[in-house]
């Protein structure tokens, strides 16, 4: 029987984890399984584990040499040979530390997504999130903004490769998916749309209108850099009208979305002001354009999110009911259903040094608005007819 939805998580996937003071902690995919589980909105039947990729999986994207590096430095003490060019793959960093088992660990994410995109291409299932996914920065021969192996365009490259696919990426986070945009630049088979905080103040500091894809590929690569302190409002009008002419345009046979989470006004890495509400109409405006224009194909990936208590496992949370079409979305806005499993929020309370917010959504009517509202407005509505410039 085809399958509407799948969940695929394995607890092996919170191994990716740099140092203990690093921001990006897979902690909160398992806290936020725990929060679907208790909402009821998670039975083990949606749920798959899937085997980690292989080598030449990753040769789609990544260079020989590149990979050979990273396995080169991940023992417990990798050799001085590799640990002198670990700088020439960016692996260096405070970002992008090497870390023990990085190879392995991150083998096993990119199995993820691998996994999802067969399920769906295979017809076993309309729809299929992978939430340990989702390194949308890494590049072919460099580890870059948290990220390893490039998961998502590994992904991409197997659907493409495999089953002809036409794909359309969407990357909600807050940083530019530049990894992604770059590996297929040139390829008009690939489209990337990414919304983000503009890059003038923002890691990767890419993902300008004027970054149109190059050659054969041009007019398939659309950005939507938004102004720092952008709200829900504007935030959600520029994603949608300039996402639902992409689609229209560009006809996918396949939706490959990344769901980064950071543009959360909690969020510590970025400057974007907007609530949960975005997240939860962002799904929707994805599920409803995949089943318009490619018969509900969609895999959807993880991403950023660095407030991995009071935003993450909600905001996950919100993309899982939408996509599995879980009448728990339907009350959201009722008094009495909008509120968080009370076991939930008693189990995580104590890890977490603010208190956690106990309903779905944000009470937004008692945030102070932005003082230049108005003006981030106006702007954003510029920089969205440039990126529309050549969509029809
Ligand atoms: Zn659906
Ligand atoms: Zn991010």
């Amino acid at each position: 029987m085809k399958a509407n939805a799948i969940f695929i998580y394995d607890e092996r996937e919170t191994a990716y984890r740099f140092n203990d003071s690093h921001p990006f902690n897979q902690e909160r995919v398992r806290v936020t399984v725990d929060l679907l589980k208790k909402a009821g909105a998670l039975p083990d039947s949606c749920m798959h584990s899937p085997p980690p990729a292989t080598e030449d999986d990753l040769l789609l994207v990544h260079t020989r040499e590149y990979i050979d590096c990273v396995k080169g430095l991940s023992p417990d003490s990798p050799e001085d040979c590799w640990v002198d060019k670990a700088g020439r793959y960016g692996l260096d960093t405070e970002d992008t530390p090497y870390f023990p088992n990085m190879h392995k660990v991150t083998l096993d994410l990119v199995g993820g997504s691998l996994y999802a995109v067969d399920a769906v291409m295979r017809g076993e299932t309309v729809h299929a999130m992978h939430l340990g996914g989702g390194l949308h920065h890494a590049l072919p021969s460099k580890g870059a903004g948290f990220c390893v192996y490039n998961d998502a365009a590994v992904a991409i490259a197997h659907a493409k490769g495999v089953y002809g696919a036409r794909v359309l990426y969407i990357d909600t986070d807050v940083h530019h998916g530049d990894g992604v945009q770059w590996c297929f630049y040139t390829d008009p088979d690939v489209c990337t749309f990414s919304i983000h905080e503009t890059g003038k103040y923002l890691f990767p500091g890419t993902g300008a209108v004027n970054e149109r894809g190059d050659g054969p590929g041009f007019g398939t690569k659309i950005n939507v850099p938004m102004e720092p302190y952008t709200e829900d409002q504007s935030w959600i009008e520029c994603f949608t009208e300039v996402l639902s002419r992409t689609v229209a345009q560009f006809k996918p046979d396949l939706i490959v979305s990344q769901h980064g989470c950071d543009a959360h006004a909690f969020d510590p890495l970025a400057h974007i002001h907007c609530s949960m509400e975005i997240y939860r109409e962002m799904p929707k405006v994805i599920h409803k354009l995949a089943h318009q224009y490619c018969e509900g194909r969609w895999v959807a990936l993880g991403g950023g999110g660095y407030d991995i208590w009071r935003v993450v496992p909600r905001a996950w949370g919100l993309a899982w009911l939408e996509m599995s079409e879980h009448p728990l979305l339907g009350g959201l806005g009722s008094p009495s259903l909008s509120a968080l499993p009370p076991d939930w929020l008693q189990s995580w309370q104590p890890h977490s040094a603010e208190k956690l917010p106990d309903t779905w959504l944000d009470e937004v009517e008692s945030w102070e608005a932005m003082p230049r509202r108005a003006e981030i407005e106006a702007k954003n509505r510029q920089t969205k007819e440039l990126s529309m410039l050549y969509l029809g």
